[in-house]
């Protein structure tokens, strides 16, 4: 007899249930949130680039890991100011290093914006439907987060915005162009309108500016005018480095004094700061698919509208389009085909992003698969015509 036998085994796991834990009161119930990473032949459900970089920037990418691989017992350098030198280049509009900030993602540098300029008693604004992390973004740092619809074509008109900025005494005001899910573009002339209008900071979101179809036609032009102004952008999508997670904010100076006081030591390690600057080296390379990927999503509307369906005006490399009495019908129509898309935005819309022709060929066939399949139209089913707000992951 061993005296295991008497004394009862200890699990391996601690079995305390997170409704056990003294969680913050506003995170009881609440998910960790995010779109479906599932294992599917065709993922036009992210707004990926889809064509990975080419052989020769991986060597170029795997020589610099390991050039740096040498010094990994060092922190890397705080400020990553050989990194923000070369997205000052890459941005151009004669941008200087002390005008940008880089981190993990747009989605940190986003944080870092809200822990320096919102959080307790101060209030984050936006215009849905958007993007679904800002109203997390807003929670995680203890803001106050307040909304207001965009117009009927999911735009937004400057003394409409001014005034709910100003009603709801918004702190910081985040301006989405081009616009997820909806793939809307707000002009420059009404960003500057409302940074005239409001004391507040306007952070405009340029994830997809690349795909626009004037990219140059670009919020960092105001920068000079406006001291309270913030333009985010990521390597992400045009750039098609989504996984090495890298954003970076472009502002005045001081603006990037403020993110450099609340950014956590050493935030950016130097894995992420050598592949970020080797994507930047072959910048003409990594944006080569950028006008394809653009042509992709012109086609791919006219598509889906010569097939009758509401397809939303989109500037970036997605569309929305619907509209479906059964949008959830056609999502799982078009998985069980191999095709995962996503279900998101305004009531009976799904949102497709382009991918490669096959991808995109995929999508179409399944799609004319599904729509013959199954009565999912609802073009006269009022519940499909109420358009209500939903957001979006990525
Ligand atoms: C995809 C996306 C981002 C990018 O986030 P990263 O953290 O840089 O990957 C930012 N804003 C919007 C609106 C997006 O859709």
């Amino acid at each position: 007899m061993t005296t295991s036998d008497s004394v009862p085994e200890l699990p391996r796991v601690n079995p305390i249930r997170l409704s056990e834990l003294p969680l913050r009161p506003e995170l009881v119930g609440q998910e960790p949130y995010g779109a479906p990473q599932l294992d599917v032949p065709v993922c036009l459900n992210v707004n990926e680039n889809p064509y990975p970089p080419s052989a020769a920037v991986r060597r170029d990418m795997a020589k610099a890991v390991s050039e740096v691989a040498g010094q990994l017992n060092r922190y890397p350098d705080r400020e990553a100011l050989d990194l923000r030198a070369d997205l000052a280049r890459y941005v151009g509009f004669g941008v200087g290093v002390d005008q940008v900030w880089a981190a993990n993602g747009s989605n940190e540098v986003m944080i870092e914006i809200l822990e320096a300029f919102a959080g307790p008693g101060r209030t984050v604004m936006t215009f849905t439907p958007t993007y679904s992390m800002y109203p997390e973004y807003a929670r995680n740092t203890h803001s106050e987060y307040v909304t207001a619809e965009r117009n009927a074509w999911f735009g937004i008109d400057a003394p409409a915005a001014i005034e709910a900025i100003n009603a709801a005494g918004a702190d910081v005001v985040l301006l989405t162009t081009p616009n997820n899910p909806t793939g809307t573009a707000v002009p420059v002339a009404v960003i500057e309108e409302i940074c005239r209008g409001t004391e507040a900071m306007i952070v405009v979101d340029e994830a997809y500016q690349e795909f626009a179809d004037t990219p140059a036609d670009s919020a960092i032009a105001l920068l000079p005018k406006y001291g309270r102004l913030i333009v985010v952008r990521t390597l992400s999508k045009a750039f098609a480095l989504a996984g090495g997670r890298v954003g970076y904010a472009v502002a005045a100076p001081a603006v990037i004094d403020a993110l450099r006081i609340v950014r956590l030591p050493y935030h950016l390690s130097a894995t992420t700061q050598a592949v970020a600057r080797t994507a930047l080296a072959h910048a003409p390379e990594m944006l080569e698919r950028v006008d394809e990927l653009r042509a992709t999503r012109a086609a791919m509307s006219e598509w889906l509208r010569l097939h009758g369906l509401e397809v939303v005006d989109s500037q970036s490399n997605f569309v929305l389009f619907g509209r479906f009495a059964d949008r959830h019908g056609v999502f799982q129509g078009l998985l069980d085909r191999g095709v995962l898309v996503r279900e998101v935005g305004p009531e009976g819309y799904l949102r497709v992003c382009a991918g490669t022709p096959e991808q995109t060929d995929a999508f179409q066939d399944a799609l004319l698969e599904v729509l013959a399949s199954a009565r999912v139209l609802g073009h006269d089913d009022p519940a499909a015509t109420a358009p209500t707000t939903q957001e979006s992951t990525s």
